[in-house]
């Protein structure tokens, strides 16, 4: 085992002064149950870690982005704790080998679930804060959402993404892809507006208009996601 939390360690970049919170981190619930060992599960430490990655999130979001409004804020940090930024940082670390799973939980093929996994990230954040402060923690956290971070400072993170929205809801609805093509741009290059046309199999469903392709495309989406109306269930 010691080998293996050195490797792991390696790759979260940080060393343990006290080794039990690391294993406490990754030992799932059905682990402690089965093997009847003294061992605490991560679900405490899951807790915490969430609320330090929540507020490492925000604290960076606001010296970064002092224009963006409350609610624009929410929506990015929403997104970037949301299961899918966190189940990829911990796929890069190829958290799932390090688990210490029970016997039922192994079958169940826990050490790929997205929960399992996205549930351990959060408890290795709280473990690294309860090891070594907050400084190692916001280190880490930062490190673990650098990519999607990058992403919302370079523009190509949006606010509400309602081409993925869309592409979900007719995906949902068994019908085709939406297709976005450019129909006019006009005006100088630095004030340049973009129209687009969306089409879904065929036929034309909405346009819309941006200073950029993508804004445009995502202008057409919001429209047509407008005119199909609310999700009923
Ligand atoms: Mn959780």
């Amino acid at each position: 085992m010691e080998d293996v939390l050195d490797n792991l360690e390696e790759k979260i970049e940080y060393a343990f002064k006290d080794r039990s919170l690391l294993l406490r981190a990754l030992t799932h619930s059905s682990y402690a149950n089965e093997c009847r060992v003294e061992q605490e599960d991560y679900e405490q430490l899951e807790f915490l870690g969430d609320s330090i990655i929540g507020f490492v999130v925000s604290e960076n979001l606001l010296v970064n982005h002092p224009d963006l409004t409350e609610g624009q804020l929410s929506k990015l940090r929403a997104q970037l704790v949301s299961s899918s930024s966190l189940f990829r940082s911990a796929s890069g670390l190829e958290l799932g080998r390090f688990l210490r799973l029970g016997k039922g939980e192994e079958k169940n093929s826990g050490r790929r679930k997205q929960a399992v996994l996205v549930d351990a990230t959060e408890a290795l954040v709280a473990a690294v804060y309860l090891d070594g402060g907050m400084d190692a923690a916001r280190r880490f956290v930062l490190q673990q959402l650098a990519e999607d971070l990058g992403d919302i400072l370079s523009g190509r993170f949006v606010l509400s993404d309602y081409k993925s929205r869309l592409q979900e809801r007719l995906h949902s609805l068994r019908e085709a892809r939406p297709e976005y093509s450019v129909i006019d741009q006009s005006g100088p290059d630095h004030q340049r507006q973009f129209s687009v046309r969306l089409t879904i199999g065929g036929k034309p469903t909405a346009r819309g208009q941006g200073g950029t392709k993508k804004s445009a495309e995502q202008d057409a989406a919001r429209r047509a996601l407008k005119k199909m109306g609310p999700i009923t269930c």
